[in-house]
């Protein structure tokens, strides 16, 4: 079937570094056939002007062949300002099949766009594709999902979360539901905390614009970080169907909540002072460019989360991501409980066992206590790895790829887009009203120091 894919905000950084290269990946594979490709945005671009930014789109992912050549040649672009209507009927009235629309636009700027098209209609069987953030708050997110509404049905709504690439969610429930070993002692019985970690090495990049509004604990732990969260601590769905992945959750979400609804004490947060990282020296956050000191963003933020389920009772999930930190390192970490009872006679024992499980790279290991290789009495830590096999495409094209399907799986859904923001609201009014200090680090270190997790009974 022939569709169009829309790029509404096709000038943008979005849409040349990410958007297209993911849908030249795409392409290359042959994932879509018969696509129209029409840009459209405020730079007084021309048909082939648009065609050279495409063309280098794809060329950063060595994409060619038939369908590449094919539309890189077809596409179009109008200039646009997708806030006027007449503008916005032009962008519609050049597509031809089933239309996706991609909002790579400014948030504000995309639900002034939705209530536009609310006014016009959209064609049957339109697609949107919604980038984060989404909203600003449960209240904002959930008017936002109405206005959507008005448009499409839900299923035809697709919430980017492009961090969460098909391949890393297949492997996250193959590897806790395809195997018996491990799921048994994924509980609170066993489990003493999960530790969900984003730590990059990357400043702010030039894109104070958004960040300065957004800070760590909106740019990834509202979104990403959860969803995350939700794949590890979920139930077993019966199958990968999109509204069983989603519905189990869904539910899992709606279980979490900040530690002892406590974010005071169980939050923090903290901004980048002048440091070096990965040899770069590095201005302190205040001095970036576009950064107003006055909104004290912070760029790492942490927070312990409780999911009050049977399954995770009093299991604290601490979340965290940072910028400015020595290293990228994208991982959850599963730790376990002491053993009960270490024989006497066995020494050495100072860590319990681990699981880490790495994004992108996807990779799994575990780390265990053994008998060391000199005195057998004597235990030793050693680390058994894995590496899953890498996704196929580039993290943009498995989103696009859903949407072209039809398939919803890794989108997120309208309820769950409301709870992320419910969860993290608690943690945002304290930081409002002061109760959190915003501590400083410097660039290249660790981050603001050690952070205990609440003490649990029998631990
Ligand atoms: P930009 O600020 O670069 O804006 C995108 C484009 O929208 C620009 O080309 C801009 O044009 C255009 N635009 C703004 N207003 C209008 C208008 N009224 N009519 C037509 N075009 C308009 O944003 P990004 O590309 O960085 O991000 C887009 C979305 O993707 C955001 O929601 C962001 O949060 C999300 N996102 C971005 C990521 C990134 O790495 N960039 C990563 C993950 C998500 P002009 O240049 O003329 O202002």
């Amino acid at each position: 079937m022939q569709q169009t894919l829309l790029i509404l905000g096709a000038s943008g950084d979005l849409a040349g570094r990410l958007l297209l290269p993911g849908l030249g990946g795409l392409l290359a594979g042959g994932g879509v056939k018969d696509l129209l490709l029409v840009g459209g945005g405020r730079h007084s671009w021309d048909d082939n002007r648009w065609r050279k930014q495409v063309a280098d789109s794809f060329a950063a992912v060595d994409a060619g062949g038939r369908q590449v050549d094919a539309v890189l040649n077809g596409a179009r672009y109008l200039e646009a300002d997708i806030t006027v209507e007449g503008d916005l009927r032009r962008l519609l009235d050049a597509r031809q099949g089933r239309l996706v629309i991609f909002f790579a636009l400014p948030p504000a700027v995309a639900v002034q766009a939705c209530r536009v098209l609310a006014g016009i209609g959209l064609p049957d069987g339109t697609r949107l594709v919604m980038e984060k953030p989404f909203g600003t708050d449960a209240a904002s997110a959930a008017a936002l999902n109405d206005l959507l509404a008005r448009l499409v049905p839900e299923d035809q709504v697709y919430r980017v979360d492009h961090y969460l690439g098909m391949a890393t969610v297949l492997n996250i429930l193959g590897l806790r539901f395809a195997n018996r070993m491990l799921e048994s002692v994924l509980n609170a019985e066993h489990v003493q905390s999960v530790d969900i970690v984003f730590d990059e090495s990357l400043a702010l990049e030039g894109r104070a614009g958004y960040y300065d509004r957004a800070g760590a604990l909106v740019d990834m732990i509202q979104s990403h970080s959860l969803q995350v969260l939700a794949l590890l601590a979920m139930e077993a769905p019966s199958t990968l169907e999109a509204r069983d992945v989603r519905d189990s959750k869904a539910l899992v979400l709606r279980a979490t909540r900040v530690w002892d609804d406590d974010p005071a004490t169980w939050s923090r947060r903290a901004r980048y002072a002048a440091g070096q990282v990965d040899g770069r020296r590095l201005p302190s956050y205040v001095d970036e460019d576009g950064v107003d000191p006055d909104r004290r963003t912070e760029t790492f933020a942490e927070v312990v989360l409780a999911v009050n389920t049977w399954r995770w009772a009093r299991v604290p999930f601490r979340v965290r991501a940072g910028k400015a930190l020595p290293a990228l390192r994208k991982e959850a970490v599963v730790t376990f409980k002491q053993p009960p009872w270490v024989p006497t006679g066995l020494t050495g024992y100072d860590r319990p066992d681990q699981l880490r499980i790495g994004f992108a790279p996807d990779r799994l290991s575990l780390d265990v206590n053994i008998n060391g290789p000199a005195d057998p009495s004597v235990l030793d830590r050693m680390t058994l790895k894995a590496a899953f096999g890498p996704g196929q495409l580039p993290p943009y094209g498995e989103v696009l790829r859903g949407v072209f399907e039809g398939d919803p799986t890794l989108s997120v859904r309208g309820d769950t887009a409301v709870e992320c923001w419910r969860i993290v609201e608690p943690v945002l009014e304290a930081w409002r009203q002061d109760e959190v200090p915003l501590q400083e680090y410097p660039a290249g270190s660790t981050g603001p120091g050690d952070w205990p997790l609440p003490r649990r009974q029998g631990s």
